[in-house]
């Protein structure tokens, strides 16, 4: 890093838990993050910012009115346009490294292909569909994967790591399909700062895993409940019945 860098990132350097290392693992990292709504734009905003050497945004959507409360990388001028051209603009703006865009909804083998050529996924999506599928590919590719969700004012985060098979995945949480049918959640109501904290912990845990720091919710589920003001997590075992990474899978 020149002199410049070095200032850049003197926050990040300064934390023990940190230091120059941490903050050139997160300089060489690829993370895909999959939604650029309510959760993605607030995870990739801490993103990009914190200096991940290689950010990709997927999300078919284009900007609406109803987004903008908490959708914070876009403004009035962007509706109507693709999410991921709106934040790909306001991102190149903040953000020391590489951004890269894809506007559309990626499925099957071009799913699969995108989880394995990065170091770490963002689940940011708004349905189980999506969930399931990056959920499987990053368990087929042993590539970690940080969920986050959110409705009306709750939200949930876990981490699922290759090196932590004990701890299951996200499909042994929800291990029926019968979810893949379930609404998605801004069409129950969103409180926007509940999004805002749901993405930023997704990002939290994110850098933390490229830097090289433990993540407890490698091995819990994170409940925040934006009413009571409460979190709390609760601890994760693998669903030996999970069709994902079940012992029959
Ligand atoms: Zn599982």
């Amino acid at each position: 890093m020149d002199d410049r860098e070095l200032l850049y990132h003197s926050a990040h350097i300064l934390l023990p838990q940190i230091g120059i290392e941490g903050v050139e693992r997160i300089r060489a990292a690829h993370i895909l993050v999959v939604g650029a709504g309510g959760l993605g734009t607030a995870a990739a905003t801490y993103l990009a910012r914190s200096g991940v050497g290689r950010l990709t945004l997927i999300d078919d959507d284009t900007v609406s009115a109803s987004n903008l409360p908490r959708q914070i990388l876009y403004g009035e001028d962007d509706i109507g346009t693709p999410k991921v051209i709106a934040a790909f603009r306001a991102l190149g703006r903040c953000a020391p490294g590489e951004i890269t865009i894809r506007g559309e909804r990626l499925a099957g083998e071009a799913l699969a292909q995108a989880v394995a050529g990065a170091d770490l996924v963002c689940d940011a999506s708004d349905n189980f569909l999506t969930r399931f599928a990056l959920n499987a590919a990053c368990v087929r590719h042993a590539i970690p994967l940080v969920s986050a969700a959110v409705i009306r004012f709750e939200g949930q985060l876990l981490a699922v790591h290759p090196a932590m098979p004990q701890a299951g995945c996200y499909r042994c949480l929800y291990n029926d399909e019968a979810y893949a049918d379930e609404p998605r959640c801004a069409d129950r109501g969103v409180f926007a700062p509940a999004a805002g904290v749901m993405g930023s912990l997704q990002a939290l845990a994110a850098l933390k895993m490229v830097a090289g720091v433990a993540e407890p919710l490698c091995e819990a589920l994170l409940l925040f409940d934006g009413l009571a003001q409460t979190s709390h997590t609760i601890g994760r075992r693998r669903d030996p019945g999970c069709p994902v990474c079940g012992l029959a899978a």
